[in-house]
């Protein structure tokens, strides 16, 4: 590696998504039951709409609005029904992806030997990967092998024991990859945290779950809650994500964000997703049923165990670990891709015909392997 460059980088893994990396090896058609997307595009009516008002509203020449001033403002009308005190705008920063958003949190709050993170594991792998790739010691709570909740003591010893100290908790509301919703005891240990501790509850399936501790954030200064459009409001493309906290924090992530972070058709892109959410969003409790469908479905194979999920996946680990890989490969040359994780498969919830073809090739490769 070049002198110049940081000796850690070395160990770092750059991010490419399955897709790019196995193209070539993929059947010509593939169910992405891997990254937890709505598995519709935008219906056809509202695709024209937008196409025809991003023609008008945009001039190619001039730069995005920096200020996001109108996605604020949408979001913040939307943040409000879920909560128990109005949202304003400027309780709201916008991101290109909630990924940056974690980068922005990281860089106001641990970056320089000034502070460490925590997460409970099984997690969303982003947290550690972007503190990693800052030099940001990561600290790893476990969580409960058959419920998946934090243990809370061992979180506290971390936190007790760390240095430099923990700035940032890292909770998902649901979980990632294993479903499960935030405990009574977890809230009430998030209530607990010191004021110094900045907590971070990633709600990007919120629209799946229906659980938000947002009525709760007026009371909690230090709390701050990540949501996204990639997942329920089916934007993956335009990469757009946002936090709602205290005006104090947000200004902080303010400063730290490059100036015109979200191109226009992204913002665009939100505010109408916004103005259509009735629409969309009536498609979730499809989703929910057919998650529901496939969980019964996978509790019926003795070779598996299958946790329940409040978002729009399901994860599942098969009771011979060593079947886990075999399992996913065979899947992926059939089309089928899927996330091996945490010694376990997570599996999106996709539309009718990709579910179903999942559930058959999963039969099949379990009735060949172990009949
Ligand atoms: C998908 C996802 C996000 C969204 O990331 P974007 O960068 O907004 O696409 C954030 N957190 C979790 C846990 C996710 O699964």
């Amino acid at each position: 590696m070049a002198t110049f460059l940081r000796p850690e980088l070395e160990t770092l893994q750059a991010y490419c998504s399955s897709l790019d990396a196995k193209r070539g090896t993929l059947p010509a058609q593939v169910d992405h039951l891997d990254t937890n997307e709505f598995p519709l595009d935008l219906p056809a009516h509202l695709k024209t709409q937008f196409a025809q008002h991003y023609l008008y509203a945009t001039a190619s020449n001039r730069y995005p609005d920096s200020s996001h001033w109108h996605l604020k403002q949408a979001i913040a009308t939307y943040a409000s029904e879920h909560s128990s005190a109005p949202i304003g705008p400027h309780q709201i920063a916008v991101g290109n992806g909630s990924d940056e958003l974690i980068r922005s949190l990281l860089l106001a709050t641990a970056l320089g030997g000034y502070g460490s993170i925590l997460v409970a594991e099984p997690t969303f792998s982003m947290y550690g990967i972007l503190a990693q790739s800052l030099g940001i010691p990561v600290h790893r709570a476990q969580r409960h092998p058959e419920t998946f909740a934090v243990e809370i003591a061992t979180a506290q010893a971390l936190i007790r024991q760390a240095d430099p100290p923990v700035r940032v908790l890292f909770m998902l509301q649901p979980n990632s990859p294993t479903g499960n919703a935030l405990t009574s005891a977890e809230v009430a240990w998030l209530r607990e945290l010191p004021a110094d501790i900045l907590v971070v509850i990633d709600e990007a399936y919120f629209e799946f779950s229906g659980k938000t501790l947002l009525p709760e954030l007026a009371d909690h200064p230090n709390w701050l809650i990540l949501r996204t459009f990639s997942k329920a409001f089916r934007l993956a493309a335009y990469r757009v994500g946002y936090a709602i906290a205290q005006p104090s924090i947000i200004a902080a992530l303010e400063k730290l964000r490059l100036p015109y972070n979200l191109p226009r058709v992204s913002q665009l892109a939100a505010c109408f997703a916004l103005e259509h959410r009735q629409e969309l969003l009536a498609d979730i409790p499809r989703i929910l049923a057919a998650r529901d469908h496939l969980y019964a479905q996978l509790q019926t194979c003795p070779q598996l165990r299958v946790w329940p999920s409040v978002a729009n996946f399901l994860f599942f680990r098969l009771h011979d670990p060593s079947h886990t890989q075999p399992l996913c490969q065979a899947l992926e040359r059939q089309g089928t891709l899927v996330r091996a994780i945490a010694d376990g498969i997570r599996v999106s919830i996709g539309t009718q015909e990709e579910n179903a073809r999942f559930w058959q090739r999963l039969q099949h490769y379990l009735s060949v392997h172990f009949d």
